[in-house]
């Protein structure tokens, strides 16, 4: 991806505006490099201060040391309009806590963010007249996560948009997909039945207990009772 003229500037800003919650003897002569940066320098530049140390930009956004665009707030999450939007509407979903992938956010908050989406997608469509829409979850940054804080974009789509979320589909061996299978079955079969385990567990566990408190009342109660 290479920055447009115009992404460039924004980007220049953002980083100059980041810069400034940094330490004086940190900044030494960055602030003369941002400003002369090409669109392709400002972009590794944005890469390395979101992944080293550099706060989070969504968590900035959530302590409101970056102007966003709010469209719904909680105090569990946040969706703000992308102000570099793929398509008209492009929203970005994200839980306020800094978590990085998906299999960090806890299930009640996964949920919670999930059920927004849900929500929030017919609701778009109407309302921006839009055909469809692209619910696009980058893990990691080859697949488009260029910020170490867990997203999900929600895309309006429109006639001839432009927006690129594709794949070419290749022929395959049968031998490599019946490898694949074996191994993907097997993680998806231990993991899955691993964690359903899990919950029985402690479904049986918190049961116990409240039988027990259950008991525990009742006893009282006929205790109470007795003459
Ligand atoms: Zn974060």
């Amino acid at each position: 991806m290479t920055l447009t003229k115009e992404q460039a500037e924004q980007v220049r800003e953002q980083i100059l505006e980041q810069l400034k919650s940094l330490p004086k003897d940190k900044i030494g002569n960055l602030k003369e490099q941002v400003k002369k940066a090409s669109p392709k320098e400002l972009e590794s530049f944005l890469q390395q201060m979101q992944g080293q140390g550099g706060e989070c930009i969504f968590c900035k956004i959530v302590k409101g040391e970056i102007d966003t665009i709010k469209i719904f707030e909680d105090k569990d999450i946040l969706a703000i309009l992308d102000i570099m939007p793929a398509s008209r509407g492009h929203i970005i979903v994200f839980p306020k806590k800094h978590i990085h992938f998906i299999q960090e956010v806890d299930n009640p908050l996964l949920n919670k963010i999930m059920n927004f989406v849900k929500v929030l997608s017919p609701a778009l469509v109407d309302v921006l007249k839009a055909k469809g829409l692209s619910i696009y979850l980058p893990q990691g940054q080859l697949a488009g996560q260029n910020v170490d804080h867990f997203f999900i974009n929600v895309i309006p789509r429109y006639e001839g948009d432009n927006v690129a979320i594709g794949w070419e589909r290749k022929k395959a061996d049968k031998k490599e997909l019946d490898k694949v299978a074996k191994l993907v079955k097997k993680a998806a079969t231990n993991t899955v039945v691993g964690q359903l385990e899990e919950e029985k567990k402690k479904l049986l566990k918190h049961q116990k207990i409240q039988e027990a408190s259950e008991a525990e009342q009742i006893y009282k109660h006929v205790k109470k009772r007795r003459p």
